[in-house]
């Protein structure tokens, strides 16, 4: 039995691997989030489809797994990485006793390199990604982590960085890494990478403090020696003499 779980990129068809697009032909069940679905509409058109909402993932994965319990060949979608606050993780604990269904994981372009290509090359050296969401990392266990990147002078992403409940994160973690980083370092925001009304902007920590974001953006922290280059958001490689 065999249960694939699908990085689809950022925006579907466009960014997807021919892996990805292989494996989705051989499935004839697909599991998705409705908005990731309708990106590869395109590839999945008359296949069954296991759709719920947006914060039932765990009867999703479930729903996937008694799918090949029954001889389908399923796949289950995420948007950019499945392994990156993707579905994933959750499959494997979800199949854990039914050693029966094999998964293989195909793995996508996640938001911190698709958002990074937008804004030009800001994640060259080392960079942390960091999900703002504290619906399952208690908000504690976050501040650390950005403490620690920041005081680590790394270059960092932040994914899920605001959704309507959580208006203020943003404002708090740009406080956190003010005090360990200047008010100038560069930094960038990339809304709807690859689709429809893409944007992206340059901004310094100083200002990123009082801007408003969405769960459909990702923001980006550069470290010490993050610059513009051309209009674009550069982490140097470190070359001498250039
Ligand atoms: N598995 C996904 C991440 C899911 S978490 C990946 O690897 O990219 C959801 C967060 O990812 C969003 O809140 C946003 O911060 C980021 N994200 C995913 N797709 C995006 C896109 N097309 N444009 C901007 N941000 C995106």
């Amino acid at each position: 039995m065999k249960l694939y779980v699908i990085g689809i990129g950022p925006a579907g068809e466009e960014q997807m691997t021919l892996r990805a697009v292989r494996a989705l032909n051989k499935c004839d069940c697909v599991a998705g989030y409705n908005l990731y679905l309708d990106l590869i509409e395109n590839l999945i058109a008359g296949k069954e489809r296991i759709q719920t909402g947006m914060m039932k993932e765990v009867d999703r994965c479930i729903a996937a797994r008694d799918a090949a319990l029954n001889g389908k060949t399923v796949a289950v979608i995420s948007s950019g990485d499945a392994g990156v606050y993707g579905m994933a993780g959750l499959m494997f604990e979800v199949c854990e006793d039914y050693p029966q269904i094999e998964i293989e994981v195909i793995s996508g372009i996640t938001a911190a390199c698709s958002g990074g290509a937008v804004l030009g090359s800001p994640l060259t050296c080392d960079f942390a990604v960091i999900s703002l969401s504290d619906l399952l990392t208690p908000w504690d266990v976050i501040e650390k982590r950005v403490k620690s990147a920041a005081q680590g002078d790394f270059c960092m992403v932040l994914y899920n960085p605001a959704s309507k409940k959580r208006i203020d994160h943003l404002k708090r973690v740009c406080d956190m890494i003010l005090e360990f980083q200047s008010p100038e370092t560069i930094c960038g925001i990339v809304r709807n990478i690859g689709r429809e009304g893409e944007s992206s902007k340059l901004i310094t920590l100083e200002k990123l403090r009082d801007t408003q974001v969405d769960m459909l953006t990702t923001v980006f922290i550069g470290n010490s020696r993050t610059k513009i280059i051309s209009g674009k958001m550069v982490t140097p490689r470190g070359y001498r003499g250039i």
